[in-house]
């Protein structure tokens, strides 16, 4: 299993428009700059998509994605939805079928109201998205594993927790983004797998996303033997801050590639 991050970035991703030039960031680093998060995963050569930011081309032409056989959005906010239009070229790709995309019903909902011309069996014409919409189930069987899902409080609305398992390598990956805490169920879920991929938004408390020090008690609890932070704010310098992180824990950054 490949694990790439697109984007590791918070919701008005790093640098933020017209950030504070006294920002504790070093933005000579290029571990610093963040794109809005979301993450591409390749299953024993499927290719599985989770989220769409604003920066989706950028994204995909950076990490050369030539793929995309199954999207997941894991909630509605704008910085994991917006990017959706551009899965068009994927649909062209796939011979101008519809791509699969999973959500909550919640969710599903918003990508009716912004792409109300995507959502169809057959594109419009060649260069437009087609998505045929479908509820994430608990757990979804493919020929090359299994996705896990399990809701994930985050404010107003639940985020899609997600746990991959590849069938041929029995590798385990859990992305557990936009979330307020983890549930009992997800901590389980998630137990022991090979990568955790946790939000951890800032060392300020934050009512909607895992701070740090509740992100690294969630590491503590799930006990994946690595753990990747992400959806991180100017407020994480990469080298500062990766200095008081235990063993087996990181901050991700975006053109991370892990494979499990
Ligand atoms: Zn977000
Ligand atoms: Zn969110």
């Amino acid at each position: 299993m490949q694990l790439i991050f697109l984007g590791t970035g918070t919701s008005q991703g790093v640098p933020m428009i017209a950030q504070n030039a006294d920002a504790p960031i070093d933005m000579a680093n290029p571990k610093n700059w963040r794109t809005r998060s979301s993450v591409h995963v390749v299953m024993d050569g499927l290719h599985i998509q989770v989220d769409a930011a604003q920066e989706m081309r950028l994204q995909c032409i950076r990490e050369k994605i030539p793929a995309i056989d199954l999207f997941i959005l894991t909630h509605g906010h704008a910085d994991h939805i917006l990017g959706m239009d551009d899965l068009r070229r994927y649909c062209d790709l796939k011979g101008g079928s519809a791509l699969p995309v999973y959500s909550t019903v919640e969710a599903l909902e918003r990508v009716r109201a912004i792409f109300p011309y995507a959502v169809r069996e057959k594109p419009i014409s060649n260069g437009y998205p087609a998505f045929s919409l479908h509820e994430m189930p608990a757990r979804m069987e493919l020929e090359q594993g299994t996705i896990e899902a399990t809701p994930l409080p985050h404010g107003q609305v639940e985020t899609i927790g997600l746990v991959f398992t590849e069938k041929s390598s029995g590798a385990r990956l859990a992305y557990y983004t936009d979330c307020a805490e983890i549930t009992p169920v997800a901590e389980e879920l998630a137990r022991g797998a090979d990568v955790a991929v946790l939000d951890a938004l800032r060392p300020r408390e934050h009512p909607t996303h895992m701070n740090t020090a509740k992100a690294l008690a969630a590491a503590e609890r799930i006990k994946a033997k690595n753990t990747f932070f992400t959806h991180m704010t100017y407020d994480i310098d990469y080298e500062s801050s990766s200095k008081s992180l235990p063993t087996n824990v990181y901050y991700a950054w975006d053109g991370l590639r892990i494979d499990i």
